[in-house]
């Protein structure tokens, strides 16, 4: 049975060897819906970069963000995602939040926002 939403951390649903990407709670399948994990990283992560469509405000287009010195950035495209660096989505995700944890280690406002959201530091 595939879930659209992780139930302990509310993410959407992105599911990295049985284990939730985010919480790492487990989670057997994954069912994302590509806009709705930009919609949920912009607002879990307020120091990354948002970027709209010009024709619809409300329309996110990519979302970026820096950890530990590398860009991670993700583009809502017509067949889904395009991930930097190239990744399926729920490694993508794991070095996202193994990036965080690093910086986590010395940023108290970062470590906030990783518990808040529910995360799970690497
Ligand atoms: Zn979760």
């Amino acid at each position: 049975m595939s879930r659209r939403t992780c139930e302990v951390c509310a993410a959407p649903a992105l599911s990295l060897h049985g284990a939730c990407a985010f919480c790492r709670s487990p989670l057997p399948a994954s069912s994302a819906d590509p806009e709705r994990l930009l919609v949920y990283l912009t607002e879990k992560l307020p120091r990354g970069k948002a970027r709209r469509a010009v024709l619809n405000p409300n329309r996110l287009k990519r979302f970026s963000v820096v950890a530990a010195d590398q860009t991670f950035e993700a583009r809502l495209q017509k067949v889904g995602l395009r991930l930097t660096p190239e990744a399926d989505p729920a490694d993508w995700v794991d070095r996202l939040l193994h990036a965080l944890s690093r910086d986590a280690a010395r940023d108290t406002s970062l470590r906030t926002a990783l518990s808040k959201a529910g995360w799970a530091l690497r």
